[in-house]
């Protein structure tokens, strides 16, 4: 695989784990944040059911307060009776606009509980409605008593919202347990208190002792109120210290457990031996209302706080998705950004490398080295890189040049330096191999011998100068003469060896005959002017048999004294043929 591919590949794969991760994070910060949207209206909604809670324990406050006065003296009491009572029918259809409000099917038994709860209420209160109607003296202590005990069962009958209500709150958010259980119990708190009061509501309006069952009742509920207050201070603490809800807790201690309980013993006391009180219940309910009015205030706080720890908590998530979206889309470009100057700065220039690399080993050197703008290792590389393409370019050129230099070196090695005609070396060489072939393939060869006249004469009279230059003339004509096979070289000094492969004696004669009439009609132009006329003598010999090149050009070397004895000028052939003998 690539390198380039592999890189691809792993950034592709690093990206969707990174774009995972970070997608877990938001997603999960996006849960919190939709959590805590949940709690400010669940909070509210137990807010509202506590509300109703505490308005229906306090509607038998009035109850109790109208059914102890008599019938005409009982304007006030009734007044009392339907504002307490129109509180509570406020506090109930809040709740259930709310309920309705929110659309929500599973609020469906919670409203019927309310519906249930409002049912209970309406019997209850037709109940007291019906004593109240009766003269004091006509009122039965016992109807007295299921009057109260329909009311508190009316707040039993609800608590089933409250509780529905309560674990909403904590569903969505369990850190409120605490809170919520604490607002719960003191609302429970409230309701015990005025069941308390109430179980004197009876007995006081018939001005009699109280009965075993009252006496069980008065204690069980002081027990639970003990029990009660103690768990909430306890939940208090865990859920969030808060110096008001110490305060709170304080003013019930005095108000409620000092004042109102020590107001209650009293009672107690006079209703477990005489039953004469010494108040009426009006002023029962209005001693005894106030000193409980230190447990909804607890409970008021209680419910604020969470309230408030809610929307903190929510502007805390919503910050932080923010924050975490934020950084989320950061840390994706900085990856990317990240990638694409690795793939920049490193990859990219490595694979160039690469390729010049490439490039380089098959001699291509015409590829551009890429410019690299950064002061950096890859930098470095490729000016390496640079100064080993100038490294090889200078080797393939010094390497042309030597080869250049072996041709001519071999050129001039084997070449006279005046004439440019074979040398007397390479003529050895190559006539041994012309030799070699005529032998192997039992073909004829010629050789001829040529000498040029009385050439001192022509240095001695027009100088060396001038001699080179006859000299360089015959050449010529040899050269003009010859066929491609044909062997041309400068044997000594003004003399010059034709080895011609492939023809007879008779062909060979008149090839240097041809060569002798040539010279002898050619006219030598001499720097100064002067014109020369030259002549040439031939020695011309066939291969035979036993010939080697040594004894072969013997042969005509002893036919062209043959004719520069006969007079020069002329082609001595090896067998005398007098018709060749020019004079
Ligand atoms: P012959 O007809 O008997 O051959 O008489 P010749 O004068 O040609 O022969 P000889 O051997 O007496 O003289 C040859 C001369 O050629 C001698 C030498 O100075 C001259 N010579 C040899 N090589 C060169 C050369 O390269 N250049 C010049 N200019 N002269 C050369
Ligand atoms: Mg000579
Ligand atoms: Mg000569």
């Amino acid at each position: 695989m690539s390198l380039n591919r592999l890189f691809g590949l792993i950034s592709i794969l690093l990206m969707a784990l990174f774009l995972t991760l970070i997608g877990k994070i938001v997603d999960s910060e996006w849960a919190v944040y939709q959590r805590s949207k949940e709690s400010l209206p669940a909070i509210k909604n137990f807010s509202l059911a506590l509300q109703v809670e505490e308005k229906l324990s306090a509607e038998r406050g009035p109850n109790n307060i109208l059914l102890g006065q008599r019938l005409d003296d009982s304007a006030d009491a009734r007044i009392k009776l339907q504002q307490a009572r129109a509180a509570t029918n406020q506090s109930l259809s809040s709740l259930l606009q709310a309920m309705r409000a929110q659309s929500d099917p599973s609020f469906d038994p919670i409203i019927a509980n309310i519906k249930a709860t409002k049912l209970n209420l309406a019997l209850a209160r037709k109940q007291v409605d019906l004593l109240a109607a009766k003269k004091k003296s006509e009122r039965d202590a016992d109807a007295v008593s299921v009057s109260v005990e329909m009311m508190v069962a009316t707040v039993e009958i609800f608590s089933s919202t409250i509780g529905s209500l309560s674990s909403r709150v904590i569903r969505a958010d369990p850190q409120f347990h605490d809170g919520v259980e604490s607002a719960q119990l003191s609302s429970r708190l409230r309701d015990i208190a005025g069941q308390l009061g109430s179980t004197f509501t009876a007995p006081v309006i018939a001005r009699r002792p109280l009965t075993p069952q009252e006496i069980y009742a008065f204690a069980s509920l002081t027990g639970k109120a003990d029990q009660l207050f103690s768990v909430i201070d306890l939940e208090l603490r865990s859920y969030h210290i808060n110096p008001a809800f110490k305060v709170a807790l304080d003013n019930i201690r005095t108000h409620y457990f000092g004042d109102g309980v020590d107001f209650l013993n009293g009672l107690f006391a006079a209703g477990r031996t005489s039953g004469n009180y010494g108040l009426s219940s009006g002023d029962v309910a209005s001693r005894y209302v106030p000193m409980m009015a230190s447990i909804p205030q607890l409970r008021e706080l209680i419910v604020a706080e969470l309230i408030e720890e809610a929307e903190s908590r929510n502007r805390r998530a919503g910050y932080l998705l923010l924050t975490t979206v934020c950084l989320g889309f950061i840390a994706v470009g900085v990856f990317v950004m990240l990638i694409r100057l690795i793939r920049q700065r490193v990859l990219r220039p490595i694979l160039d490398a690469t390729d010049l690399f490439v490039s380089f080993a098959n001699e291509r050197f015409t590829v551009a080295i890429p410019e690299h703008r950064y002061g950096d290792e890859i930098g470095d590389m490729l000016r390496a890189v640079r100064v080993l393409k100038a490294h090889s370019l200078d080797k393939i050129r010094l390497e042309r040049e030597r080869e250049e230099l072996i041709i001519r070196l071999r050129a001039s090695s084997d070449t006279d330096f005046l004439t440019g005609l074979l040398n007397r070396r390479a003529f050895f060489a190559q006539g041994e191999q012309q030799l070699g072939i005529a032998r192997r393939y039992q073909r004829k060869m010629v050789a001829i011998l040529m000498d040029v006249d009385h050439f001192k004469a022509v240095n001695d009279v027009h100088g060396h100068q001038a001699g080179d230059l006859v000299l360089c003339n015959v050449a010529e004509l040899c050269r003009h003469e010859r066929r491609k096979v044909d062997l041309v070289s400068r044997y000594g000094g003004e003399e010059f060896l034709l080895l011609l492969p492939e023809i007879d004696l008779s062909q060979g004669i008149a090839v240097a005959e041809k060569l002798r009439a040539a010279i002898d009609a050619h006219l030598f132009q001499l720097d100064d002017g002067v014109v020369l006329k030259i002549t040439a003598s031939f020695g011309v010999v066939d291969l035979e048999d036993d010939d080697n090149l040594e004894s072969l050009i013997a042969r005509a070397d002893q036919q062209l004294y043959a004719a520069k004895n006969a007079g020069r000028n002329r082609v001595m052939p090896a067998c005398q043929v007098d018709e060749f003998i020019v004079a």
